[in-house]
């Protein structure tokens, strides 16, 4: 948890960066940065448009191939060492743009802020240890013997495009590690929260050397703003966290050139809750964490599988947690769970809920708006039971504080159950003997567990989805090998 120095409303930086300019777009046009707690505007974003992309990418693609960026791992160093400075001095000011323009509540910013920030000094670290030269050793072929070398080489101009869940951890888990490892980049923030991004691009201009064209920030107000950079050929590699459905997009536009492309997309990943578990420890926490961050969350656990034998026990340990939830303001420390990003999600989530009751689940609670919350996207944290594992509640991302309990009868209906989806992003395992638990988590076909509330999240260990969840790690070794090619040079054995 965090202690805040400074509270209250904020709106960011309107501007965006391109070749090292802080500018609005030609003409001047702007949209509405909306506060989801109050419905009110909170100030606006420059509406950056496909022209305004293609001059970023352009600066992108002249820093990577003219200058010494790519090449010049101390200066990397230390501008990525200013960068984490910087953000140190702006935190709170970080702090409170996001909660303006997310809604996430004050109490839980600590992984929001805190978090990236020191993964920027994380990642400057481990880019300066990385071994960029390996010897592969000799090798018998044809010709005579041949030693092999095994050179690291950044991709070259690398396009972030990042969702509004959890913007400013987004922004640097995309961008940071690539620029250490010698790409130039152009990031382009979701529409909804421009202005961690902006701000971001406005403390890489006034406050570090990072040189002209190798950070750029497009911000604007329509998606085929983010297309035009997935499309453009000077672009050789895609980071992207967001939907599935945007997921295919990104990756059809780039198969023209044949881009690298780093997926991180959507999930509907189940807990499985062995007969054997602690339920007063497994359930309290699963029912907190789909209320957090108001359920947008794409690794949450929000199909909850519960032996039938203790299925009712489970249910009120669960229901008794989200009746109780503390739902409002943000800026109150009290309150765990802020308002949905905005009235369109909201009308989703609630929409979702009612199909599910028309499909035959039972609403064990919530389902609407909080009576004590008429203004702001506040919804109910809510419980819906007796889940058909086929449903659309059961198959497709809600977005929203709302868990889907399904009963099983055996430990392998379960795992088909957890198995029985699209995607393959999390999962979780709950139970009383560990080797049980453990077996059990082999078994689901996705790209990270937690075992009894144990995180598999964080900077030390890579993290991706498996089948329509994703392509590609973030986090770990392989996370920031992502964003190098490995050239292999054959040489004389001498
Ligand atoms: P949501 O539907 O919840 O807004 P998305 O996955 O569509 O989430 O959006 C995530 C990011 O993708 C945003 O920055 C958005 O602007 C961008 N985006 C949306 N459509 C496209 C597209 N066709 N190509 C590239 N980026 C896109």
């Amino acid at each position: 948890m965090t202690s805040v120095e400074e509270t209250g409303v904020l709106a960011g930086d309107e501007r965006m960066l391109i070749d090292g300019e802080l500018q609005h777009t030609a003409g001047g046009a702007t949209f509405d940065v909306i506060n989801p707690a109050t419905e009110q505007v909170a100030g606006q974003a420059t509406d950056g448009t496909v022209d305004d992309m293609a001059r970023a990418v352009g600066a992108a693609r002249r820093a990577f191939d003219e200058t010494d960026w790519s090449r010049d791992l101390e200066f990397r160093y230390h501008c990525l060492t200013q960068l984490h400075e910087a953000f140190e001095r702006n935190k709170e000011r970080l702090r409170r743009i996001l909660i303006t323009e997310v809604g996430c509540p004050v109490k839980v910013t600590g992984s929001q802020i805190e978090s990236p920030i020191d993964e920027v000094r994380h990642w400057a670290e481990h880019g300066r240890a990385f071994e960029y030269l390996v010897d592969n050793g000799v090798h018998d072929t044809p010709l005579g013997p041949a030693r092999r070398k095994i050179h690291y080489e950044p991709v070259g101009v690398v396009g972030a495009i990042t969702p509004w869940n959890v913007p400013f951890y987004l922004n640097v888990a995309e961008t940071v590690p690539a620029l250490m490892a010698g790409n130039t980049v152009v990031l382009k923030p979701a529409q909804l929260t421009p202005w961690s991004g902006s701000e971001y691009g406005r403390i890489v201009a006034e406050e570090t050397d990072i040189p002209a064209g190798v950070f750029n920030v497009v911000v604007g107000n329509a998606n085929e703003v983010g297309a035009a950079l997935s499309a453009d050929p000077r672009v050789d590699m895609i980071t992207f966290t967001g939907s599935t459905a945007t997921g295919r997009a990104i990756l059809a536009a780039g198969a023209a050139t044949v881009k690298k492309t780093l997926l991180e997309l959507g999930g509907k990943s189940a807990h499985i809750v062995l007969d054997d578990a602690d339920f007063s420890m497994a359930l309290p926490m699963a029912a907190l964490m789909a209320c957090v961050m108001s359920g947008q969350s794409c690794i949450l656990p929000s199909r909850i599988l519960l032996p039938r034998s203790r299925y009712d026990e489970g249910i009120a340990i669960m229901a008794a947690m989200m009746e109780n939830f503390a739902v409002g303001d943000p800026w109150d420390p009290a309150n765990m769970q802020g308002p949905q990003i905005s009235q369109t999600q909201r009308e989703k989530v609630l929409g979702l809920v009612t199909n599910a009751v028309a499909d035959g689940a039972r609403l064990v609670t919530g389902g609407g708006v909080p009576e004590h919350l008429p203004v702001g996207y506040y919804t109910q944290p809510t419980l819906l039971a007796d889940v058909d594992p086929d449903s659309q509640i059961a198959q497709e991302e809600v977005f929203g504080p709302v868990l889907a309990v399904i009963p099983y009868d055996t430990d392998e209906q379960a795992i088909a159950i957890a198995n029985n989806s699209i995607y393959g992003l999390s999962g979780e395992v709950s139970g009383g003997d560990l080797e049980r638990a453990f077996r059990v988590a082999t078994r689901m076909r996705t790209g990270n567990v937690t075992i009894n509330g144990k995180s598999h999240f964080g900077i030390g260990s890579p993290f991706g989805g498996t089948k329509q969840s994703g392509l590609g790690y973030r986090n770990g070794a392989e996370g920031f090998k992502e964003y190098l090619d490995a050239k292999t040079i054959g040489l004389p054995d001498q």
